[in-house]
């Protein structure tokens, strides 16, 4: 019998996150020959985005609605998918390492008493051995994970396994589900978003992060700027926050968020332990910082030595230009 891999899509404001596009990749990486079953929950119609999940690589999805799941908790979700579970018998789950995803498969493990791996940036096969890999020490260094035993439970972190590319003319079975939830002990009437709107910090492929350096909440404007043009997201450092430059939302590192961009530019950033635990393992690395023997330089592949307030409205006018 084949071998069935589930992942657990994540929708947010009617869209799939990206990160349940990479589980997807992910699964196909741990069993390229097992059937991929996509789970999406919600209250609304989910066809568009089980389709989105098929044309990514799902083979099935199954669409689980109930007003309950308009709003995630993990008392309903995890209800829902642990019947989902026992129907499926699956030999693989997979889900993003994200706040919900942080929260519930714990959930779930526990209830079917298997183990987790969390926080996964890479797969290798070995001939039979799946082989998972993941940060330890905030960052310091990765160890290999193998699953001898039990259903392989993983997340994985957004933004390092690249997703498959989208077939739109792929198709596959949607299962549309009323499913019953009860005896709720938590509900979630609304959800009011501090960030400010634009790319997710979590999914940006490029993070323009301010620190101490930037000094004011209005020498934040550039960075924001530099940020449009490039398409990303602004961060910051726990300085610049207890500073009161910009929201703890946008906080980066060992008590913010993990992230891991195809561009890093730190700005005024002296690169403490605790900020370097949450983007160290970023692909490409900008320092710009005036004090030629700031910490960050240890980490950046490209260094600029330079007041910022110099630096950044240049970088932006430049790329700018070269953008036409
Ligand atoms: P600073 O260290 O003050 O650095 C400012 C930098 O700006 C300096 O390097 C300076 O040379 C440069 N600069 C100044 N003016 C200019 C200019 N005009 N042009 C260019 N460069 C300039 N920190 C985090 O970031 N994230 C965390 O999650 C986090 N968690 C923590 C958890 C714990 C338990 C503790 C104890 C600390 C934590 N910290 C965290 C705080 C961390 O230790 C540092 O205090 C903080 O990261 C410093 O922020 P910063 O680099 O912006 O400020």
């Amino acid at each position: 019998m084949t071998e069935k891999i589930l992942v657990i899509g994540e929708v947010r404001d009617g869209e799939l996150r990206n990160v349940s596009f990479e589980a997807i990749a992910a699964a196909k990486k741990m069993n390229d020959q097992a059937e991929i079953v996509g789970a999406v929950l919600g209250a609304g119609e989910l066809e568009k985005e089980a389709q989105a999940m098929i044309q990514y690589g799902a083979d099935r999805v199954t669409a689980l609605k109930n007003d309950a799941l308009k709003l995630y908790t993990a008392d309903a979700f995890s209800q829902v998918l642990l019947k989902l579970i026992e129907k499926e018998s699956p030999a693989g789950i997979v889900m993003g390492h994200t706040a919900a995803g942080k929260d519930l498969t714990p959930k779930i493990a526990s209830k079917l008493e298997t183990g987790l791996i969390s926080d996964v940036t890479d797969i290798e096969v070995d001939g039979e051995k799946t082989i998972f890999i993941r940060p330890i020490y905030s960052g310091k260094a990765f160890e290999k994970k193998l699953i001898t035993d039990g259903i392989t439970f993983i997340t994985i972190r957004p933004n390092n396994i690249p997703v498959l590319e989208r077939d739109e003319s792929r198709t596959g079975e949607v299962i549309h589900e009323d499913v019953e939830v009860n005896d709720l002990r938590t509900v979630i009437k609304d959800v009011i978003r501090k960030a400010s709107e634009g790319v997710d910090l979590s999914e940006a492929s490029v993070i323009v992060s301010g620190g101490r350096g930037v000094k004011s909440a209005d020498g934040f404007k550039p960075l924001y700027e530099l940020a449009e043009v490039l398409g990303g997201a602004v961060g910051a450092s726990r300085g610049a926050c207890d500073a009161d430059y910009c929201d703890y939302s946008l906080q980066i590192g060992q008590t913010g968020k993990v992230v891991t961009p195809d561009l890093y530019i730190a700005v005024g950033i002296s690169g403490a332990i605790q900020h370097l635990a949450g983007m160290s393992n970023s692909k490409v690395i900008v320092a710009i910082n005036k004090d030629p023997e700031a910490n960050i330089f240890n980490v950046a592949d490209y260094g600029i030595v330079g007041d910022l307030f110099e630096i950044i409205p240049m970088l932006t006018e430049e790329i700018r230009k070269i953008k036409g």
